[in-house]
């Protein structure tokens, strides 16, 4: 049997999947089972940070896989307690503390769980969370998703979220209750299409989360370490934002799976001993694999890189003029493309954004969809600039070649 027959008949079918069986990595590019070539602008969804295979994290995680792979949180663990200090002292730089996970589900599940200590003595549980949002699947982050395919048969989902429109903050004003007690969001929401938020809705949040005793919760799984082109996805949009906590995942294990969330020092004691744990959380292994990750985003300056081949993105596409584009949306390497379905020749019954996101892995380039409407760039934060052009030149082929007559 083929890979793709032995997942059809025993991997459980709840993805959609591109007939592409990946078989090696190296950077930029892929290969498959045949050989043929490919680059990666999907970076295992915005989590192959560095490439496939970089020195730095290969030589890291095989040896600590040699040293120590994992010791439960019974015991204190170096590489954990190490990738914490780098996390708090060097990227987010406030006070603070953090809880390590494996996902960003996870690491929203805490989110939700801090939201709800803080909340007990005032009797508050409820969470604002955004239109278009995605924050995972388990069925805490899943019910503070919202969007209603992903809740399609789940009921009854977890009670506690009010979802408003993103950045409009008199629908946040208006949705506020007496039972409310944070918000949580995406500073650029990926899944959902590739919106960012505003400054000025950040910002209006925060002070209305001081205002009113909310926790401002951010979900930094997609948009956080580096990929923005600042360390912080929210410092991009509003410089000096203070939020009170943040969760991770994707980018920060640059493959290996992680995630955590930082609670501000201020709230740090609302989760003490017993309040929450995880098994392999905080695991040497995937500590010591992150620590490479974010070492190196840092010490090679990869968010100068990324900043810089966001101009060229942008220069490069604005220069096409091409009327099946509508807009750039997006910040750093977290881009989206809008498409204007009506200008191009979709196949009836193909989801445009899939279709085309098909087609250019025929020509040779990985990118995933975000939304219907939308193709979304998710190179790695070490992407160079001929592998931009390149890149551009496949996606303007593939959407000339699809031009309405
Ligand atoms: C991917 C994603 C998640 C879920 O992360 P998992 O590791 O798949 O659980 C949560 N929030 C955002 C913003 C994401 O992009």
């Amino acid at each position: 049997m083929t890979t793709t027959e032995k997942t059809q008949q025993y991997v459980l079918q709840t993805y959609g999947r591109f007939p592409l069986t990946v078989v090696r990595g190296e950077g930029t590019r892929v290969w498959d089972e045949r050989g043929r070539e490919y680059l990666d602008f999907c970076s295992g969804i915005a989590t192959c940070s560095l490439g496939h295979c970089h020195p730095a994290l290969t030589n890291a995680i095989s040896e600590q896989a040699g040293i120590l792979m994992h010791c439960s949180n019974l015991y204190y663990i170096e590489p954990q307690a190490d990738l914490a200090e780098l996390i708090v002292e060097k990227v987010v730089q406030q006070p603070g503390k953090i809880f390590f996970s494996n996902s960003g589900a996870e690491a929203n599940d805490g989110l939700i769980k801090l939201a709800r200590r803080f909340g007990l003595k005032s009797g508050r549980y409820e969470v604002i969370t955004f239109k278009k949002s995605f924050h995972g699947r388990t069925i805490g982050s899943m019910s503070a998703t919202a969007q209603p395919k992903i809740h399609e048969g789940f009921d009854p989902l977890l009670p506690g979220f009010r979802y408003v429109e993103p950045n409009d903050l008199d629908a946040v004003k208006a949705a506020l209750t007496d039972k409310t007690v944070a918000f949580l969001l995406e500073p650029i929401q990926g899944e959902g299409g590739v919106h960012p938020m505003t400054r000025e809705f950040l910002e209006g949040l925060s002070s209305l989360a001081k205002q009113k005793d909310l926790l401002l919760l951010l979900d930094e799984v997609q948009c956080g370490f580096g990929r923005t082109g600042d360390l912080n996805g929210y410092e991009t949009i509003a410089p000096g934002l203070a939020p009170d906590a943040i969760s991770w995942a994707k980018g920060m294990g640059g493959g290996f799976p992680i995630g955590a969330f930082w609670v501000s020092e201020k709230h740090a004691s609302l989760l003490g001993p017993g309040s929450h744990g995880s098994t392999y959380g905080g695991n040497a292994l995937a500590c010591a694999a992150s620590k490479a990750v974010i070492e190196t985003i840092i010490s090679e300056a990869l968010p100068e890189n990324v900043k810089a081949r966001e101009i060229q993105i942008r220069e490069t596409i604005a220069s096409w003029n091409h009327p099946a584009i509508t807009e750039v949306r997006g910040h750093g390497l977290l881009l989206g493309i809008g498409i204007n379905p009506a200008a191009l020749d979709i196949p009836g019954g193909q989801v445009p954004s899939i279709h085309l996101c098909s087609e250019l892995l025929g020509k040779g380039l990985l990118v995933p969809p975000a939304g219907p409407e939308t193709v979304r760039l998710l190179p790695p934060l070490t992407v160079t600039s001929g592998e931009v052009i390149k890149a551009l030149e496949l996606v303007q082929g593939v959407l000339d070649s699809h031009l309405s007559s």
